[in-house]
């Protein structure tokens, strides 16, 4: 958050501060301008795109307590049934790589303390963002999963069936858990940086520090998200098969919000502030751009870091 101070006039709702200044913050990706005191005043903000409600749009809440905005809960999954084809079309999507998963890895949507609980039950102890929206699973466990999605009732989102579920292990990964609740492309962007988890370790990549691992799982992500909100099959993903038949389709049926939002995503990963997440990006992407996915992957698979680029 970029935090400004300015004496014009901005939005009449932002009180002046006791040296008669306007003070306010300003969402670097919205720019959407509000007071700081909501910062810590319990004003909701979406899970999803971090924009804070406002005095005449009210938001959803969900079962778990966070907030979802109208325009994200439009694309909204809701449950596990639901997430399949997109879980489908992003297997596609690493095929069409070059990358198939040979496993049938179960996924699962989950709410946030049942993926809290599976994170605290896997014995690997992995790096996580502070809030965790998905999850590859190594160990063995039983997760409450998402059967039905919840109704709508005013403005909370009730109702919802779930149903714990005994995972069995049959390879090197157990299963793939995501946040129910998110937009669609955020719901894939997950996905797809869950897969590549589980691709490597299926592949046999072993002990990667945390900024190699989740950097290249960022990349894949990023490359997705790409592919679904730029016009035209993306550069480097123009190899891919999945990615020109099975989402040019829904392609034109996407609307204004819903690109933005992707673009939102988009923004999100290469700005990352942290050193794993975001510094892994920006140096995996470097990499990828300069060698190709393929070659970074080699080279890492050797070396357990990303190729050199000198700039
Ligand atoms: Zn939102
Ligand atoms: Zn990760």
């Amino acid at each position: 958050m970029s935090h400004i101070l300015i004496s014009d006039y901005v939005e009449f709702q932002i009180p002046t501060n006791g040296a008669g200044l306007i003070e306010y913050r300003c969402h670097p990706f919205w720019s959407q301008k509000y007071c700081p005191s909501h910062e810590h005043d319990n004003t909701a903000r979406c899970c999803s795109c971090e924009r804070l409600e406002s005095w005449n749009v009210r938001y959803y809440s969900l079962e778990d307590g966070r907030s979802l905005c109208l325009e994200c809960m439009e694309s909204a999954i809701m449950d596990t049934g639901d997430c399949q084809p997109l879980y489908h079309a992003i297997r596609d999507y690493y095929e069409g790589m070059y990358m198939k998963l040979d496993q049938q890895i179960p996924m699962l949507l989950v709410e946030r303390q049942a993926l809290n609980e599976a994170i605290v039950g896997e014995k690997n102890g992995y790096h996580h963002m502070p809030e965790t929206r998905g999850l590859c699973l190594s160990e063995e466990q039983t997760v409450t999963s998402i059967l039905k999605r919840p109704r709508i009732g005013g403005r909370q989102l009730i109702g919802m069936r779930t149903q714990p579920q005994k995972l069995t292990r049959k390879c090197e990964v157990t299963a793939i858990l995501v946040l129910y609740g998110l937009p669609r492309l955020l719901t894939g962007a997950i996905l797809a940086h869950e897969l590549m988890h589980g691709w490597l370790r299926l592949k046999g990549y072993r002990n990667l520090n945390p900024e190699v691992e989740e950097g290249i799982c960022q990349v894949l992500s990023y490359m997705w998200l790409e592919s679904e909100v730029l016009p035209g099959p993306s550069s480097r993903a123009s190899t891919s098969a999945a990615s020109s038949s099975s989402s040019s389709s829904k392609k034109g049926g996407r609307s204004n919000v819903e690109n933005k939002l992707g673009e939102f995503f988009i923004h999100q990963i290469a700005h990352d502030a942290s050193p794993a997440y975001g510094g892994g990006f920006r140096a995996a992407n470097a990499a990828v751009n300069k060698y190709g996915l393929r070659q970074t992957l080699d080279h890492i698979r050797l070396t357990g870091e990303f190729p050199v680029v000198k700039t």
